[in-house]
């Protein structure tokens, strides 16, 4: 399969995010049994605040996530009226706990709260979901720190397929904090030209031809068409939307964009399970530090 990003092919071929995520879950499984050979549980502690149906289902798959790898993990639920001091306080505390390595809280919070204060309170060390200013800086500057999952996760999507991004072209439409641009920070550390883009963009269908690789973290469906790709540009999607059926999709239209890519992420089945997977891989890493 043509790795170039230059050679059109037929249809292109699906990166599998379910089958990547097994494989690398299989690693953190085995890494997870010889730090418990020594004495060590790596250990997660996820907080959620108020009963958003969203977030609780996230936070469960999370929570069984850890423990089908064999990673401890704590789901600590609070009512919505939990004071911002009252979760600053017991964020403190896991920055002490020595059986926790990571600590999440789940985003939204509710509207009292202020989100970057939490955020920043998690102590670096254990900023496994890497939203954590400190763990931007890193990323910024290259130094070793925490990745932000979802983009991580992207990038070994690409690392999966042999892709080699030195020289190439890159372009991310979306620019939030937790995608967009650490995203664009990832491929910009590996050599790759980036094009970053957002709703002020003014001609996207211009940019993304230019591209060899197109990261898709938007949250509107269609965002990117097949006559907006170049032949064999390998296609990300990131986003996570509803049709008018109401089924899962992302912001590219798979159909169209399948016959000019090379390689392209479904959705369902591409990156979502790929996030989980390196939260877990970014807890076992804070564990094997503290080892
Ligand atoms: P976000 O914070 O809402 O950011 C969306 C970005 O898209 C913004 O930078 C916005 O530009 C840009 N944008 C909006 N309309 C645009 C347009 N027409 N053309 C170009 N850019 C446009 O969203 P997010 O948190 O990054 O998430 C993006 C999507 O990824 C969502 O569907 C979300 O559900 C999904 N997601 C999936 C996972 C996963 O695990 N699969 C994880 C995280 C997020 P401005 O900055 O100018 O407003």
């Amino acid at each position: 399969m043509n790795h170039s990003g230059t050679t059109p092919t037929a249809t292109a071929t699906n990166i599998d995010g379910v089958a990547l995520s097994a494989q690398l879950r299989q690693d953190v499984t085995r890494r997870t049994l010889a730090l418990k050979a020594r004495g060590i549980t790596p250990g997660l502690a996820v907080l959620l605040v108020g009963d958003n149906p969203a977030s609780q289902v996230y936070v469960r798959n999370k929570v069984k996530a850890c423990a089908d790898s064999g990673l401890h993990s704590v789901l600590e639920r609070y009512d919505a009226d939990m004071t911002e001091a009252a979760l600053l306080a017991r964020i403190d505390a896991l920055n002490r706990d020595p059986c926790i390595h990571g600590i999440l809280v789940q985003l939204p919070v509710p509207a009292h709260i202020d989100a970057n204060k939490v955020i920043e309170a998690i102590s670096p060390a254990k900023d496994v979901d890497g939203f954590h200013i400190a763990s931007a800086g890193a990323l910024m500057v290259g130094q070793p720190g925490f990745w932000p999952c979802t983009p991580y996760g992207c990038m070994k999507m690409l690392e999966s397929i042999g892709y080699e991004l030195r020289g190439k072209h890159a372009v991310v439409i979306g620019r939030s904090n937790i995608v967009g641009k650490p995203m664009a920070l990832m491929l910009l550390q590996n050599n790759a030209t980036v094009t970053l883009c957002h709703s002020a963009t003014s001609n996207l269908k211009a940019m993304t031809l230019q591209a060899d690789v197109i990261v898709a973290a938007v949250g509107k469906r269609n965002v990117l068409t097949a006559d907006m790709v170049k032949p064999g540009a390998v296609v990300i999607d990131v986003g996570m939307n509803r049709d008018p059926q109401g089924k899962l999709c992302g912001d590219v239209d798979y159909a169209g964009v399948r016959e000019v890519a090379s390689y392209i992420t479904p959705v369902p089945g591409g990156v979502g399970p790929m996030t989980i997977t390196m939260l877990l891989v970014n807890t076992l890493e804070s564990a094997e530090r503290s080892a």
